[in-house]
Protein backbone atom coordinates (compact mmCIF):
# COMPACT_ATOMS: atom_id res chain seq x y z
CA UNK A 1 0.00 0.00 0.00
CA UNK A 2 1.35 3.76 -1.19
CA UNK A 3 0.98 6.55 1.20
CA UNK A 4 0.32 9.77 0.23
CA UNK A 5 3.44 12.32 0.57
CA UNK A 6 0.98 14.27 2.90
CA UNK A 7 0.47 11.08 4.92
CA UNK A 8 3.73 9.59 4.90
CA UNK A 9 4.57 13.10 6.20
CA UNK A 10 2.38 12.55 8.78
CA UNK A 11 3.98 9.42 9.99
CA UNK A 12 7.26 11.13 9.47
CA UNK A 13 6.28 13.80 12.09
CA UNK A 14 5.27 11.05 15.01
CA UNK A 15 9.15 10.07 14.36
CA UNK A 16 10.20 13.30 15.20
CA UNK A 17 11.18 14.10 11.69
CA UNK A 18 11.42 17.60 10.54
CA UNK A 19 9.35 18.53 7.68
CA UNK A 20 8.14 21.70 6.23
CA UNK A 21 4.86 23.11 7.28
CA UNK A 22 2.14 22.17 5.26
CA UNK A 23 -1.66 20.90 5.00
CA UNK A 24 -3.45 18.97 2.44
CA UNK A 25 -6.15 20.54 0.55
CA UNK A 26 -9.24 19.27 -1.64
CA UNK A 27 -10.49 22.21 -3.68
CA UNK A 28 -9.44 25.59 -4.90
CA UNK A 29 -11.28 26.86 -1.85
CA UNK A 30 -9.21 24.41 0.78
CA UNK A 31 -6.02 25.95 -0.95
CA UNK A 32 -6.92 29.67 -0.61
CA UNK A 33 -7.54 28.74 3.41
CA UNK A 34 -4.30 26.68 3.48
CA UNK A 35 -2.08 29.23 2.71
CA UNK A 36 -4.71 31.90 4.81
CA UNK A 37 -3.22 29.26 7.99
CA UNK A 38 0.41 28.94 6.77
CA UNK A 39 0.64 32.51 6.25
CA UNK A 40 -1.19 33.54 9.83
CA UNK A 41 1.67 31.03 11.23
CA UNK A 42 3.92 32.79 9.60
CA UNK A 43 3.71 36.43 8.85
CA UNK A 44 7.11 36.59 7.01
CA UNK A 45 6.45 33.39 4.60
CA UNK A 46 6.06 34.17 0.57
CA UNK A 47 6.17 31.58 -1.28
CA UNK A 48 4.41 28.05 -1.04
CA UNK A 49 4.58 24.96 -2.96
CA UNK A 50 1.45 23.23 -4.04
CA UNK A 51 2.03 19.59 -4.42
CA UNK A 52 -0.16 16.92 -5.92
CA UNK A 53 -0.91 13.72 -4.40
CA UNK A 54 -0.70 10.77 -6.86
CA UNK A 55 0.60 7.66 -6.15
CA UNK A 56 3.47 8.43 -8.79
CA UNK A 57 7.02 9.28 -8.39
CA UNK A 58 8.53 11.85 -10.60
CA UNK A 59 5.97 14.61 -10.13
CA UNK A 60 8.08 17.61 -10.10
CA UNK A 61 9.43 16.46 -13.69
CA UNK A 62 5.57 16.00 -14.96
CA UNK A 63 4.90 19.87 -13.84
CA UNK A 64 2.59 18.30 -10.72
CA UNK A 65 4.95 20.48 -8.12
CA UNK A 66 4.55 24.35 -8.33
CA UNK A 67 6.60 27.13 -6.21
CA UNK A 68 4.74 30.31 -6.24
CA UNK A 69 3.91 33.49 -4.94
CA UNK A 70 0.82 33.38 -2.32
CA UNK A 71 -1.65 35.48 -4.43
CA UNK A 72 -0.78 32.57 -7.54
CA UNK A 73 -1.98 29.85 -5.32
CA UNK A 74 -5.15 29.78 -6.49
CA UNK A 75 -4.92 30.23 -9.92
CA UNK A 76 -2.00 27.46 -10.24
CA UNK A 77 -3.62 25.00 -8.05
CA UNK A 78 -6.76 25.76 -10.60
CA UNK A 79 -4.67 23.91 -13.34
CA UNK A 80 -2.81 21.25 -11.04
CA UNK A 81 -6.57 19.73 -10.38
CA UNK A 82 -7.68 17.90 -13.11
CA UNK A 83 -4.11 17.61 -14.21
CA UNK A 84 -3.32 14.17 -14.96
CA UNK A 85 -0.06 12.73 -14.08
CA UNK A 86 1.33 9.93 -15.90
CA UNK A 87 -2.62 8.84 -15.83
CA UNK A 88 -3.06 9.89 -12.25
CA UNK A 89 -5.87 12.27 -11.67
CA UNK A 90 -4.79 14.92 -9.52
CA UNK A 91 -7.67 15.54 -6.47
CA UNK A 92 -5.35 16.59 -3.54
CA UNK A 93 -2.58 19.00 -3.21
CA UNK A 94 -0.39 19.44 -0.36
CA UNK A 95 -0.01 23.11 0.38
CA UNK A 96 3.81 23.71 1.55
CA UNK A 97 6.03 26.52 2.92
CA UNK A 98 8.08 26.87 0.35
CA UNK A 99 11.71 26.05 1.12
CA UNK A 100 14.91 27.97 0.19
CA UNK A 101 17.09 25.01 -0.90
CA UNK A 102 20.67 25.13 -0.63
CA UNK A 103 21.08 21.73 -1.69
CA UNK A 104 19.39 18.31 -2.15
CA UNK A 105 20.17 15.00 -1.16
CA UNK A 106 18.99 11.43 -1.39
CA UNK A 107 18.03 8.70 1.75
CA UNK A 108 16.51 5.69 0.83
CA UNK A 109 15.47 2.00 2.66
CA UNK A 110 14.40 -1.06 0.91
CA UNK A 111 14.19 -4.69 0.68
CA UNK A 112 17.16 -6.37 -1.08
CA UNK A 113 15.51 -9.42 -1.87
CA UNK A 114 19.11 -10.73 -3.21
CA UNK A 115 21.36 -9.65 -0.72
CA UNK A 116 18.46 -10.88 1.88
CA UNK A 117 18.64 -7.67 4.01
CA UNK A 118 17.54 -3.90 4.55
CA UNK A 119 19.60 -1.65 2.13
CA UNK A 120 20.32 1.60 2.94
CA UNK A 121 21.24 3.88 0.41
CA UNK A 122 22.38 7.81 -0.12
CA UNK A 123 23.03 10.36 -2.40
CA UNK A 124 23.82 13.99 -2.76
CA UNK A 125 22.85 13.71 -6.31
CA UNK A 126 19.04 14.14 -4.86
CA UNK A 127 16.13 16.03 -5.74
CA UNK A 128 16.15 13.78 -9.24
CA UNK A 129 14.97 9.91 -9.88
CA UNK A 130 17.03 7.55 -8.09
CA UNK A 131 16.80 5.63 -10.67
CA UNK A 132 18.29 7.94 -13.38
CA UNK A 133 21.50 8.15 -10.84
CA UNK A 134 21.62 4.97 -10.51
CA UNK A 135 22.22 4.68 -14.26
CA UNK A 136 24.37 8.28 -15.18
CA UNK A 137 26.02 7.57 -12.13
CA UNK A 138 26.47 4.69 -10.25
CA UNK A 139 29.19 5.57 -7.76
CA UNK A 140 27.25 8.43 -6.25
CA UNK A 141 24.85 6.09 -3.99
CA UNK A 142 26.80 4.41 -1.29
CA UNK A 143 24.51 1.83 -0.14
CA UNK A 144 25.60 -0.46 2.87
CA UNK A 145 23.85 -3.55 3.91
CA UNK A 146 21.53 -3.91 7.10
CA UNK A 147 21.49 -7.59 8.80
CA UNK A 148 17.33 -7.33 10.14
CA UNK A 149 18.60 -9.21 12.90
CA UNK A 150 21.54 -6.66 14.28
CA UNK A 151 19.64 -3.60 13.08
CA UNK A 152 21.22 -0.59 11.52
CA UNK A 153 24.37 0.35 13.48
CA UNK A 154 25.58 3.70 14.38
CA UNK A 155 28.91 2.90 12.31
CA UNK A 156 26.88 2.25 9.23
CA UNK A 157 25.33 5.18 9.24
CA UNK A 158 28.79 7.07 9.65
CA UNK A 159 29.11 5.29 6.41
CA UNK A 160 26.76 6.52 4.79
CA UNK A 161 27.03 10.08 5.68
CA UNK A 162 31.16 10.13 4.73
CA UNK A 163 30.52 7.83 1.48
CA UNK A 164 27.54 10.11 0.08
CA UNK A 165 29.00 13.44 1.86
CA UNK A 166 25.77 14.28 3.72
CA UNK A 167 25.40 16.87 6.83
CA UNK A 168 26.38 15.64 10.00
CA UNK A 169 22.36 16.16 10.78
CA UNK A 170 21.19 13.88 8.39
CA UNK A 171 22.03 10.98 10.92
CA UNK A 172 19.35 11.44 13.08
CA UNK A 173 16.37 11.66 9.78
CA UNK A 174 18.53 8.44 8.71
CA UNK A 175 18.02 6.77 12.01
CA UNK A 176 14.14 7.64 11.97
CA UNK A 177 13.85 6.27 8.64
CA UNK A 178 15.01 2.94 9.71
CA UNK A 179 12.77 3.22 12.56
CA UNK A 180 9.69 4.01 10.49
CA UNK A 181 11.02 1.51 7.90
CA UNK A 182 10.67 -1.43 10.66
CA UNK A 183 8.07 -0.94 12.84
CA UNK A 184 5.59 0.13 9.80
CA UNK A 185 6.40 -3.07 7.55
CA UNK A 186 7.38 -0.94 4.73
CA UNK A 187 8.82 -1.90 1.52
CA UNK A 188 10.10 1.40 0.73
CA UNK A 189 10.88 4.52 2.62
CA UNK A 190 12.26 7.40 1.18
CA UNK A 191 13.42 10.94 1.51
CA UNK A 192 14.24 12.58 -1.43
CA UNK A 193 14.93 15.57 -1.57
CA UNK A 194 16.88 15.42 1.88
CA UNK A 195 17.16 19.83 1.80
CA UNK A 196 19.75 21.49 3.57
CA UNK A 197 18.27 25.07 3.51
CA UNK A 198 20.15 28.34 2.61
CA UNK A 199 20.15 28.93 6.42
CA UNK A 200 21.84 25.21 6.45
CA UNK A 201 18.80 23.56 8.28
CA UNK A 202 18.33 20.11 7.29
CA UNK A 203 14.57 19.16 6.58
CA UNK A 204 12.24 16.33 4.63
CA UNK A 205 11.67 17.59 1.09
CA UNK A 206 9.34 14.78 0.21
CA UNK A 207 8.15 11.80 1.70
CA UNK A 208 7.87 8.07 0.63
CA UNK A 209 6.37 5.00 2.43
CA UNK A 210 4.96 1.47 0.66
CA UNK A 211 3.60 -0.45 3.05
CA UNK A 212 3.92 -4.26 2.37
CA UNK A 213 0.51 -5.32 1.65
CA UNK A 214 0.78 -8.43 3.84
CA UNK A 215 1.29 -6.88 6.97
CA UNK A 216 -1.13 -4.31 6.84
CA UNK A 217 -3.23 -6.71 9.10
CA UNK A 218 -0.83 -5.79 11.93
CA UNK A 219 -1.49 -2.37 11.12
CA UNK A 220 -5.00 -0.95 11.73
CA UNK A 221 -3.85 2.09 12.65
CA UNK A 222 -2.38 2.65 8.78
CA UNK A 223 -5.75 1.07 7.12
CA UNK A 224 -7.29 4.68 7.14
CA UNK A 225 -4.44 5.67 4.74
CA UNK A 226 -5.44 3.49 2.06
CA UNK A 227 -7.21 5.50 -0.75
CA UNK A 228 -9.64 3.75 -2.61
CA UNK A 229 -9.19 6.12 -5.41
CA UNK A 230 -5.68 4.82 -6.12
CA UNK A 231 -6.30 1.10 -5.65
CA UNK A 232 -6.68 -0.74 -8.96
CA UNK A 233 -10.42 -2.30 -9.25
CA UNK A 234 -9.14 -5.63 -10.50
CA UNK A 235 -7.14 -6.19 -7.51
CA UNK A 236 -9.90 -4.71 -4.87
CA UNK A 237 -12.41 -7.21 -6.74
CA UNK A 238 -10.23 -9.99 -6.53
CA UNK A 239 -9.72 -9.29 -2.94
CA UNK A 240 -13.29 -9.23 -2.18
CA UNK A 241 -13.74 -12.40 -4.23
CA UNK A 242 -11.08 -14.16 -2.58
CA UNK A 243 -8.42 -14.46 -4.82
CA UNK A 244 -4.68 -14.48 -5.26
CA UNK A 245 -4.44 -12.01 -8.26
CA UNK A 246 -1.63 -10.38 -9.30
CA UNK A 247 -1.91 -8.24 -12.58
CA UNK A 248 1.25 -8.76 -15.31
CA UNK A 249 1.86 -7.12 -18.44
CA UNK A 250 0.56 -9.64 -21.60
CA UNK A 251 -2.57 -10.27 -22.72
CA UNK A 252 -3.27 -14.23 -21.88
CA UNK A 253 -5.46 -14.29 -19.04
CA UNK A 254 -4.77 -17.27 -16.61
CA UNK A 255 -7.35 -19.01 -14.39
CA UNK A 256 -5.81 -21.55 -12.31
CA UNK A 257 -5.79 -23.57 -9.11
CA UNK A 258 -3.01 -23.68 -6.29
CA UNK A 259 -0.39 -21.03 -6.70
CA UNK A 260 2.35 -23.67 -7.81
CA UNK A 261 0.31 -24.98 -10.64
CA UNK A 262 -0.54 -20.76 -11.21
CA UNK A 263 3.56 -20.13 -11.57
CA UNK A 264 3.68 -23.39 -13.71
CA UNK A 265 1.52 -22.19 -15.89
CA UNK A 266 2.79 -18.65 -16.39
CA UNK A 267 6.52 -20.55 -16.86
CA UNK A 268 4.28 -22.18 -19.97
CA UNK A 269 2.75 -19.95 -21.32
CA UNK A 270 5.92 -17.81 -21.37
CA UNK A 271 8.00 -21.00 -22.35
CA UNK A 272 5.69 -21.30 -25.73
CA UNK A 273 5.68 -17.43 -26.88
CA UNK A 274 2.74 -16.51 -25.36
CA UNK A 275 2.93 -13.41 -22.44
CA UNK A 276 0.47 -14.15 -19.07
CA UNK A 277 -1.61 -11.08 -18.43
CA UNK A 278 -2.16 -11.98 -15.00
CA UNK A 279 -1.06 -14.37 -12.03
CA UNK A 280 -4.59 -15.99 -10.15
CA UNK A 281 -4.99 -18.51 -7.81
CA UNK A 282 -8.45 -19.32 -7.42
CA UNK A 283 -7.51 -21.08 -4.26
CA UNK A 284 -8.26 -24.71 -3.21
CA UNK A 285 -12.10 -24.97 -2.52
CA UNK A 286 -13.31 -23.41 -5.12
CA UNK A 287 -16.91 -22.27 -5.64
CA UNK A 288 -18.55 -21.09 -8.77
CA UNK A 289 -18.51 -17.33 -7.27
CA UNK A 290 -15.24 -17.44 -7.77
CA UNK A 291 -14.65 -18.25 -10.94
CA UNK A 292 -17.10 -16.07 -12.03
CA UNK A 293 -15.28 -12.70 -9.87
CA UNK A 294 -12.02 -14.37 -11.95
CA UNK A 295 -13.66 -14.44 -15.44
CA UNK A 296 -15.16 -10.76 -14.59
CA UNK A 297 -11.85 -9.21 -13.89
CA UNK A 298 -9.86 -10.35 -16.93
CA UNK A 299 -12.72 -9.45 -19.23
CA UNK A 300 -12.31 -5.90 -17.58
CA UNK A 301 -8.64 -6.13 -18.20
CA UNK A 302 -9.34 -6.49 -22.01
CA UNK A 303 -7.37 -9.86 -22.43
CA UNK A 304 -7.08 -11.58 -25.77
CA UNK A 305 -7.54 -15.11 -24.51
CA UNK A 306 -8.10 -16.71 -21.26
CA UNK A 307 -6.68 -20.14 -20.31
CA UNK A 308 -8.37 -22.44 -17.24
CA UNK A 309 -5.86 -24.33 -15.82
CA UNK A 310 -7.30 -26.66 -13.45
CA UNK A 311 -5.87 -29.84 -11.40
CA UNK A 312 -9.05 -30.88 -9.53
CA UNK A 313 -7.68 -32.34 -5.67
CA UNK A 314 -9.94 -30.47 -3.09
CA UNK A 315 -11.28 -28.04 -6.08
CA UNK A 316 -13.73 -29.78 -7.39
CA UNK A 317 -13.81 -29.53 -11.96
CA UNK A 318 -17.29 -29.37 -11.42
CA UNK A 319 -17.80 -26.24 -9.35
CA UNK A 320 -15.24 -24.83 -11.32
CA UNK A 321 -17.08 -25.67 -14.54
CA UNK A 322 -20.38 -24.25 -13.26
CA UNK A 323 -18.21 -20.83 -12.35
CA UNK A 324 -17.43 -21.22 -16.07
CA UNK A 325 -21.25 -21.14 -17.13
CA UNK A 326 -22.35 -19.12 -15.09
CA UNK A 327 -19.80 -16.36 -15.45
CA UNK A 328 -20.51 -16.83 -19.01
CA UNK A 329 -24.60 -16.57 -18.85
CA UNK A 330 -23.68 -13.60 -16.56
CA UNK A 331 -21.33 -11.74 -19.35
CA UNK A 332 -24.17 -12.41 -22.04
CA UNK A 333 -21.09 -14.47 -23.47
CA UNK A 334 -17.52 -13.84 -24.07
CA UNK A 335 -15.83 -12.61 -27.39
CA UNK A 336 -12.25 -14.28 -26.97
CA UNK A 337 -10.76 -18.10 -27.41
CA UNK A 338 -11.41 -19.56 -24.13
CA UNK A 339 -9.60 -22.42 -23.47
CA UNK A 340 -9.93 -24.73 -20.44
CA UNK A 341 -7.88 -27.88 -19.46
CA UNK A 342 -9.10 -29.81 -16.48
CA UNK A 343 -8.29 -33.04 -14.40
CA UNK A 344 -8.87 -34.31 -11.34
CA UNK A 345 -11.70 -34.57 -9.30
CA UNK A 346 -15.13 -34.82 -10.78
CA UNK A 347 -13.65 -34.05 -14.44
CA UNK A 348 -15.81 -36.63 -16.07
CA UNK A 349 -18.73 -34.75 -14.53
CA UNK A 350 -17.35 -31.19 -15.08
CA UNK A 351 -17.02 -32.25 -18.59
CA UNK A 352 -20.90 -32.77 -19.03
CA UNK A 353 -21.66 -29.69 -17.66
CA UNK A 354 -19.59 -27.88 -20.29
CA UNK A 355 -20.42 -30.15 -23.08
CA UNK A 356 -23.74 -29.53 -22.76
CA UNK A 357 -23.65 -25.61 -23.42
CA UNK A 358 -20.96 -26.72 -26.45
CA UNK A 359 -17.76 -25.67 -25.16
CA UNK A 360 -14.70 -27.82 -25.29
CA UNK A 361 -12.32 -28.95 -22.47
CA UNK A 362 -8.86 -30.94 -22.68
CA UNK A 363 -7.25 -32.97 -20.13
CA UNK A 364 -3.57 -31.79 -21.51
CA UNK A 365 -2.22 -28.45 -19.95
CA UNK A 366 0.66 -28.51 -22.60
CA UNK A 367 -1.99 -28.38 -25.50
CA UNK A 368 -3.83 -26.14 -23.42
CA UNK A 369 -1.50 -23.97 -23.31
CA UNK A 370 -0.22 -24.14 -26.58
CA UNK A 371 -3.84 -23.70 -28.10
CA UNK A 372 -4.24 -20.55 -25.98
CA UNK A 373 -1.08 -19.37 -27.57
CA UNK A 374 -2.46 -19.61 -31.32
CA UNK A 375 -5.37 -18.32 -30.84
CA UNK A 376 -4.80 -15.29 -29.42
CA UNK A 377 -1.42 -14.53 -31.44
CA UNK A 378 -1.66 -11.67 -34.35
P1 LIG B 1 8.77 14.27 -6.88
O1 LIG B 1 9.25 14.89 -8.16
O2 LIG B 1 7.49 13.52 -7.09
O3 LIG B 1 9.80 13.40 -6.24
O4 LIG B 1 8.41 15.48 -5.87
P2 LIG B 1 9.35 16.26 -4.82
O5 LIG B 1 8.56 16.55 -3.64
O6 LIG B 1 10.62 15.52 -4.59
O7 LIG B 1 9.66 17.63 -5.55
C1 LIG B 1 10.42 17.67 -6.74
C2 LIG B 1 11.34 18.87 -6.75
O8 LIG B 1 10.58 20.08 -6.59
C3 LIG B 1 12.33 18.91 -5.60
O9 LIG B 1 13.44 18.10 -5.83
C4 LIG B 1 12.67 20.38 -5.56
O10 LIG B 1 13.68 20.68 -6.52
C5 LIG B 1 11.37 21.04 -5.95
N1 LIG B 1 10.73 21.52 -4.71
C6 LIG B 1 9.90 20.82 -3.89
N2 LIG B 1 9.58 21.54 -2.80
C7 LIG B 1 10.25 22.72 -2.92
C8 LIG B 1 10.34 23.90 -2.13
O11 LIG B 1 9.77 24.02 -1.06
N3 LIG B 1 11.11 24.92 -2.59
C9 LIG B 1 11.77 24.84 -3.77
N4 LIG B 1 12.51 25.86 -4.16
N5 LIG B 1 11.72 23.74 -4.54
C10 LIG B 1 10.96 22.71 -4.14
MN1 LIG C 1 10.86 13.39 -4.53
Amino acid sequence: MKLHEFQAKEVFTKYGLRIPQGIPAFSVAEVKEAVQRLSQANPSLQKVVLKSQVHVGGRGKAGGIKVVNLSDAEAVSETLFGMDIKGLPVHKLLVEEAINIAKEYYVGITLDRNARKTILMASSMGGVDIEEVAESHPEAIIKVWVDPNIGLTDYQIKQVIYGANLPAESAGFIKALYKIYTENDCSIAEINPLIVTADGQVIAGDAKIDIDDNALFRHSELLSYQDPAEVDPNELDAKAAGLTYIELEGDIGCVVNGAGLAMATMDAVKYGGGQPANFLDIGGSSNPAKVTAAMKILKRKNVKGILFNIFGGITRCDDVAKGIISALDSMGGIDIPLVIRLTGTNEELAREILTAKGINAGSSMTDAVSEIIKLTKG
